[in-house]
């Protein structure tokens, strides 16, 4: 028996693991001082369990542990480092790259720095025709870069269709021609393997509620040699976090991101396995039954994210597809991102029109899901389908 509702939107945010709880809980309830206390033993307990999860934290991903500045998460993150570099290096160029299919996370910054003067080019992706629907053209990079240009900025894994960009690839260009590059890895992150030298990025947001952690806490890796990055902080204050990001540290938080990360890098070599059999189990289930779908986003491999899926399904509006599901929490578009129910930019993005773009659902499988919700959701999302195309008129 399947114990409903069945979660499946982990790319909205995932279940906080059980084993960080365990962690987090002397945190708050005994070492709760403030980590930038130095008078008295409370603040220096919880200024240890900072400093143990910000070398746990950087090891994860291959930087140093002042390379390390903790956020709210990775809005802020992304903020940090697109207004933040924009801003500090407005001198030597007012110009930035990125890409139409990013999140509002850095959209929305970039389109003000682009009211205060700046100059943004947007890459174009490849369509849901194309062999990888939703990477980018690194020819297309590559032209786009020019002297003014002081940051690109292209994420690593997208939150609704999953495709991974070859961000090495992006790296290496980027290198080459002397421009930073920052990547929102958000999702990411725990997921598959994150190195920031292998990448040779120079900038790394995350968030550690989308990898079985904490909400409200993430942070910005920020590359401190070949080159040192500079950027002007968005938060001042009492100067915590070098003087990049005021504000007292979420001690707790940041001891329940670093636990999860650890877990997760520690086990991603199973869960890829799992998840990703889950996920094509699911497709599998959904295709032998209903016909008219269409997978959105690249093949059912290794340029997606494991647990990811995305589905369109033909004379169905998405919305009424998810209400009359109740037991199965799935996203339609991309619930995440935003307040407003605009269809998705990324869907459009890969070519889709509002219809099919409308008609579209997206399922996360994470870490908790079991083969038997699996076979729930299967169930669940044919026999909803049917029902709404029997009712149409
Ligand atoms: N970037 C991406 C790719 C995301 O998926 C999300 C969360 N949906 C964010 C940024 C924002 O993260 P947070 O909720 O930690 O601010």
């Amino acid at each position: 028996m399947v114990s409903t509702p069945v979660y499946m939107d982990n790319h909205a945010t995932t279940r906080v693991d059980p084993r960080v709880v365990d962690a987090m809980l002397p945190i708050l309830s005994e070492h709760y001082g403030n980590p930038s206390s130095t008078s008295h033993v409370f603040g220096w307990d919880s200024r240890e369990a900072v400093d143990k999860a910000r070398e746990q934290v950087a090891s994860a991903l291959g930087a140093s542990r002042r390379e390390i500045v903790f956020t709210s998460g990775a809005t802020e993150s992304n903020n940090l480092a697109i207004r933040g570099v924009a801003r500090r290096m407005q001198r030597e160029g007012k110009h930035l790259v990125s890409v139409v299919s990013e999140h509002k996370a850095v959209l929305d910054p970039l389109a003000r720095l682009g009211r205060e003067g700046f100059e943004i080019t947007l890459l174009p992706v490849a369509q849901q025709t194309e062999s990888c629907p939703g990477q980018i053209d690194l020819q297309k990079l590559e032209d786009a870069i020019r002297d003014e240009t002081t940051l690109v900025s292209v994420m690593m894994a997208n939150n609704e269709t999953g495709v991974l960009q070859m961000i090495d690839q992006v790296g290496r260009i980027c290198k080459e021609r002397g421009v930073l590059l920052h990547s929102d890895a958000t999702q990411a992150v725990g997921r598959v393997r994150v190195d920031v030298e292998e990448l040779q990025v120079d900038l790394l947001s995350f968030s550690a509620h989308k990898f079985y952690g904490p909400k409200g806490v993430g942070g910005l890796y920020i590359r401190r040699r070949n080159p040192l990055v500079r950027l002007e902080p968005l938060v001042n204050g009492g100067g915590h976090e070098q003087g990049r990001r005021s504000g007292t540290l979420n001690a707790p938080g940041i001891v329940g991101m670093a636990t999860a990360l650890d877990l997760a890098v520690e086990e991603m070599v199973d869960e890829t396995v799992r998840i990703g059999g889950l996920r094509d189990r699911l497709f599998e289930g959904i295709e032998a039954e209903l016909e008219r779908i269409q997978l959105n986003g690249p093949p059912l491999g290794e340029d997606r994210l494991p647990g990811n899926l995305n589905i369109s399904f033909q004379d169905v509006d998405g919305e009424a597809l998810m209400m009359s599901m109740r037991d199965l929490a799935v996203a339609s578009g991309s619930a995440c991102t935003s307040v407003d129910p605009e269809p998705s930019h990324v869907l459009r993005a890969i070519g889709l029109n509002d219809d099919q773009t409308r008609a579209s659902l997206r399922f996360g499988l994470g870490r908790f899901n079991t083969a038997e919700e699996v076979e729930f959701a299967i169930r669940q999302v044919c026999g909803a389908v049917e029902r709404l195309r029997r009712m149409r008129p």
